[in-house]
């Protein structure tokens, strides 16, 4: 830690004394049309980074003090880049530094990426958050052609080994879904990212995931997205997609209250069956939901506003009593529509309090790797819980292992796009 003294003893400010309120960040690097924005997520505080000629330079003013070296290093917590070669410290503006790769390629603490990584400081990190806690201790973004991005989500979202066409349905959503976000991301000029790396948006891990045949199917389907026919010029839909639908696809407003343009069908899908996660169970004690609960109260203090203020205020005072599901008003759709709690006050037994959710909120709060789907029934036992459910995600556009099955049986691309977005077109963009 050699390092960590010596840019102590530095002026701090450096030769970038840059000053910017964090609440207005200008991207300020160029955005091309071509290039995806992705956060990384799950990074230590301090990153490691690697490559031949890495470019690094303020983002704002990228041909002020160009420094060119093997290996950065960054110091998140205190804010720090340092080039470990001369012990030079420079402390990150909140306008973000810029590491480019010459030969294309850097690695991050020993994980490859393409391209360019942004790096902005925790204050940036923390308006980007907008008050929900993060692990991390500053913002990177992969500034990176979409092209080049997909080659890894292809085996963060699937796989690339899995029949051809299923593959290269796969990879059209994931491009669709990654253009759509750059559209909407950069409506607001402050935006720093388009896509998270993580389940919320698409899986992204980087370069050590791309392999030979991912790559060849991205160039196959180079610039192939999926648009909604009714839209005047061509827009991309939200392309939509989850592991497995259990039976049945649902429309986005079933899951997030609102409509999105090009999903406007439900489907059965007789093909997602075999799934490894089609059939599960999840026993939860009233007092492990209770804490999951407030964990995610505490975390993001955005969802008070979904909860009555009678509990937010004091939650430790309200005991659960009783957990009930509602359905989706359809008899031929049993997926549930939202959760009932009853609670009592600890000192007034007789109070009870009750409180309807959105299932699809509920299922996040109470781990959504266990409580797969929102097609379950559930059963109380005393003062326990079991979920008893089927498939895997949120069930609304591309059922993955459905696909993954048609492509085995023989089903094109077109087939299986046509299938889970009915009544959407393919266009190439690029
Ligand atoms: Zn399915």
């Amino acid at each position: 830690m050699v390092w960590l003294i010596t840019y102590n003893l530095l002026n701090a400010t450096g030769a970038y004394g840059v000053t910017q309120s964090p609440g207005q960040v200008p991207s300020g690097v160029k955005l091309d049309r071509q290039v995806v924005r992705a956060k990384l997520s799950g990074l230590a505080s301090s990153l490691t980074i690697k490559g031949t000629d890495l470019a690094l330079s303020l983002v704002k003013d990228p041909e002020l003090g160009l420094v060119k070296a093997d290996e950065w290093l960054v110091d998140c917590r205190h804010g720090f880049v340092i080039q470990p070669e001369n012990g030079r410290a420079r402390r990150i503006p909140p306008t973000g530094i810029l590491i480019e790769s010459m030969s294309g390629i850097l690695s991050l603490n020993e994980h490859r990426f393409r391209e360019k990584l942004v790096i902005y400081p925790k204050e940036v990190l923390a308006a980007a958050a907008q008050g929900r806690n993060t692990t991390q201790a500053c913002l990177v973004v992969n500034h990176l052609q979409v092209e080049n991005y997909l080659e890894s989500v292809v085996n963060g979202e699937f796989n690339s080994q899995w029949a051809e066409a299923a593959v290269e349905a796969q990879v059209i959503a994931a491009r669709t879904y990654a253009v759509y976000q750059m559209q909407e991301m950069r409506k607001n000029k402050a935006s720093l990212y388009d896509v998270e790396s993580t389940q919320k948006d698409q899986v992204y891990l980087g370069m050590d995931r791309a392999d030979f045949k991912g790559s060849q199917i991205v160039a196959k389907t180079k610039g192939i997205i999926l648009i909604d026919p009714r839209s005047k010029t061509p827009k991309p839909i939200k392309a939509f997609y989850h592991a497995a639908c259990g039976g049945n696809t649902i429309l986005p407003q079933e899951v997030w209250g609102n409509a999105f343009a090009g999903f406007s069908k439900k489907v059965r899908c007789p093909f997602c069956v075999t799934a490894p996660s089609y059939h599960w169970e999840y026993r939860l004690s009233f007092n492990e939901m209770e804490e999951k609960l407030h964990s995610a109260l505490l975390s993001d203090p955005h969802l008070f506003f979904y909860w009555p203020k009678e509990y937010t205020q004091h939650f430790n005072e309200w005991i659960l009593m009783s957990v009930k599901t509602v359905a989706t008003a359809h008899a031929s759709d049993p997926r549930v529509q939202d959760f009932v709690f009853e609670f009592a006050h600890q000192d007034h037994f007789k109070r009870r309090l009750m409180t309807k959710m959105n299932a699809y909120q509920v299922r996040n709060w109470l781990d959504a790797t266990k409580l797969k789907s929102t097609l379950f029934t559930l059963s109380q036992q005393g003062r326990s819980v079991i979920f008893e459910g089927k498939g895997s995600g949120h069930g609304v556009g591309m059922c993955q292992w459905g696909a993954k099955k048609m492509g085995e049986k023989g089903y094109s691309r077109e087939n299986i796009l046509s299938f889970y977005y009915p009544g959407v077109k393919t266009n190439r963009i690029w």
